[in-house]
C-alpha cells in the first residue's frame, strides 16, 4: 500500500511524463502536491477517486492558427491557445496572453493556477487561460486589431458567458479587449457583454477591474503586515514590472503611505529615491507604450541600469509582477540580506521555488500569487455579476468589495495553513483551501 507522500510523487510523474517538456507546467504541479500531503491524510476519499489525478488533466485544450496581415502587406501566422482547466466551480474564467514565449505549457501552468486562485475567490467561476505567441511589441494599433480579430474569429467558437470567459494578461489589456470584443460581437450577432471582462467601463466593463491586481495585491500585502504587528506606512517598496499589475501596486502604495523606489520592464530598471512619479510612469507606459528607459529623461535625478536587477535594490517589502520565475533564490538571499520583511506575488509563479524556500527559511511573509493576486479576477467575477443584471456599480462600491474579498481571501489562508499543521505558511495555506473547495465541488458533481 503506497503511502500519501508516494502517491502525491505518482501523480506527479504522471503528469511529466504526460505533458513532456512543460516546464512551467511541472513546477505548478510540483507546489500544489507538496503542499497536499495534510489533507489526503485527513480526506482519503479524494485520492481514491483520483480527484487529484483529475484536478491535473484540463478538461480541453484548444489550439488554432491565426493569420494575420501586417501594415505593408505581409502576411504572418501566429499559434493561438485555449486551455479550459477545470469547470466544477463555474464557466473556465482566465486571461489571454500575448507574447513570444508563450506555448501550450505556458498557457497549461497559467490555467492551472488559475483553477486554484478562482476557488479562493469563493465566487463561482472554474479556472482556464489562453493566449498566442503573438509579440505586440512595436506593432501598430491598425496591426493589433487586425490580429485580435483573426484571434477572435477562431476562440469565439469556445467562448460563452456560462462557457468560457477571458479575460487580460500580459500583453493584453483594454484596447485588445476591445478589438476582441468588437469582433466577438459582430460574429454572434449580439451584445454579449459577459463573454469577456476587462472591458472599458464605458461599454460594459467594470469600475476598477484595471486597478484590481494591483491594488489586490497590496491588500494582501497590508493584511500579512497586519499578522505581524507592522503596516505600510513609511515602507521602501520594489515592484518588478511596469505593466498592469505594476502600476496599480505602485499607485496603492503611495495612497497608502508607502514609498516605491524602483520598478522595471523587460530591458532594466529605474531607481528614483525619493519614489516613482506615477503620473509620469503612466505617461510613459500607458500612453506613450515607451520603454522605461525614457523615464530618466524627464526626471534627471532618477537611474536607468540597462539590463539591472531591480532585486539588488534594499527595501522592507518586494511585488514581484512582471513574468513567472523572475525572482530566483539569489534574489531572495538578497533581499533578504538587505532586510525585506514581506514579498506579494502580483504575477503568477515569479518566485522560483529556492526562492520561496529562501523566504520561508528566512521568515519572511510570502503571499503566494494564487492567493495575493486574485483580486484581478475577482473583480473580473464582479464584472460578470454587473453584466448578468445589466448594472453598473461605482468605483468607490467596487473596490470596497475587492479590498473584502483580499482580507477573506487572506484570511482563509492564514486559517488553512493552521488548521492543517503549517501556521503561516500562505503557500500551503493557499494551496490546501484551494483544493479541497474545487475537490469537494468535482465530488458532488460526480464524474463528469
Ligand atoms: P502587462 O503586459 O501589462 O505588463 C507586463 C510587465 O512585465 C511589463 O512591464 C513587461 O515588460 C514585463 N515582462 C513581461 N514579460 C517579461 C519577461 N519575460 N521578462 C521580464 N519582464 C517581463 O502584464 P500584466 O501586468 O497584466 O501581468 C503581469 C503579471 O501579472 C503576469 O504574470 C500575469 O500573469 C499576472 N497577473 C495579471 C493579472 C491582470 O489582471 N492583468 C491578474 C493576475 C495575475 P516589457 O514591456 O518589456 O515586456
Amino acid at each position: 500500500m503506497a503511502t500519501d507522500e508516494e502517491r502525491l510523487e505518482e501523480v506527479y510523474q504522471s503528469v511529466v511524463s504526460r505533458n513532456p517538456g512543460e516546464v512551467e507546467f511541472h513546477q505548478a504541479v510540483r507546489e500544489v502536491l507538496d503542499s497536499l500531503g495534510p489533507v489526503i491524510a485527513k480526506r482519503p476519499e479524494l485520492a481514491e477517486q483520483r480527484v487529484i489525478e483529475r484536478i491535473c488533466e484540463p478538461e480541453r485544450q484548444i489550439i488554432f492558427g491565426v493569420p494575420w496581415q501586417d501594415d505593408r502587406g505581409e502576411v504572418h501566422i501566429n499559434r493561438g491557445f485555449r486551455v479550459q482547466f477545470n469547470s466544477a466551480l463555474g464557466p473556465y474564467k482566465g486571461g489571454l496572453r500575448f507574447h513570444p514565449s508563450v506555448y501550450l505549457g505556458t498557457i497549461k501552468f497559467l490555467g492551472f493556477e488559475q483553477t486554484f486562485k478562482n476557488a479562493l475567490t469563493g465566487l463561482p467561476i472554474g479556472g482556464g487561460k489562453g493566449g498566442a505567441d503573438f509579440n505586440p511589441r512595436d506593432r501598430s494599433d491598425a496591426e493589433i486589431m487586425r490580429f485580435c480579430q483573426s484571434f477572435m474569429l477562431e476562440l469565439s467558437r469556445d467562448l460563452g458567458e456560462y462557457r468560457d470567459v477571458p479575460a487580460g494578461d500580459i500583453g493584453v489589456g483594454q484596447r485588445e479587449i476591445g478589438y476582441l470584443f468588437g469582433m466577438y460581437k459582430r460574429i454572434s450577432k449580439q451584445y454579449e457583454s459577459g463573454v469577456l471582462t476587462g472591458k472599458g467601463p464605458g461599454w460594459g466593463g467594470s469600475h476598477a477591474r484595471r486597478e484590481a491586481t494591483g491594488y489586490g495585491s497590496v491588500f494582501f500585502m497590508r493584511e500579512m503586515l497586519r499578522t505581524r504587528g507592522e503596516s505600510l506606512e513609511g515602507k521602501t517598496c520594489v515592484v518588478s514590472g511596469s505593466g498592469n499589475v505594476a502600476i496599480y501596486t505602485i499607485e496603492k502604495l503611495e495612497q497608502l503611505g508607502a514609498r516605491v523606489v524602483a520598478c522595471s520592464d523587460s530591458d532594466g530598471f529605474i531607481y528614483d529615491a525619493g519614489g516613482i512619479d506615477l503620473h509620469l510612469l503612466k505617461e510613459i507606459k500607458e500612453d506613450a507604450r515607451l520603454r522605461i528607459s525614457t523615464y530618466t529623461e524627464r526626471k534627471t535625478q532618477a537611474r536607468y541600469v540597462d539590463h539591472g536587477n531591480a532585486w539588488d535594490v534594499p527595501c522592507d517589502l518586494a511585488f514581484p509582477s512582471a513574468t513567472q520565475n523572475e525572482l530566483n533564490g539569489r534574489d531572495a538571499r538578497t533581499l533578504v540580506k538587505n532586510g525585506c520583511i514581506a514579498v506579494s506575488e502580483g504575477a503568477n509563479m515569479p518566485c522560483t521555488p529556492d526562492a520561496v524556500k529562501v523566504f520561508q527559511d528566512a521568515g519572511v511573509s510570502f503571499g503566494l500569487g494564487k492567493a495575493a493576486n486574485a483580486g484581478g479576477v475577482a473583480v473580473s467575477a464582479l464584472e460578470m455579476q454587473q453584466n448578468a443584471s445589466r448594472d453598473s456599480w461605482t468605483f468607490a462600491h467596487t473596490e470596497r468589495r475587492l479590498e473584502q474579498i483580499m482580507q477573506d481571501i487572506h484570511r482563509l489562508c492564514w486559517e488553512t495553513a493552521e488548521t492543517y499543521g503549517t501556521p503561516g505558511n500562505y503557500v500551503r495555506g493557499a494551496n490546501m483551501a484551494s483544493f479541497i473547495r474545487v475537490s469537494e465541488a468535482m465530488l458532488s458533481l460526480g464524474l463528469t
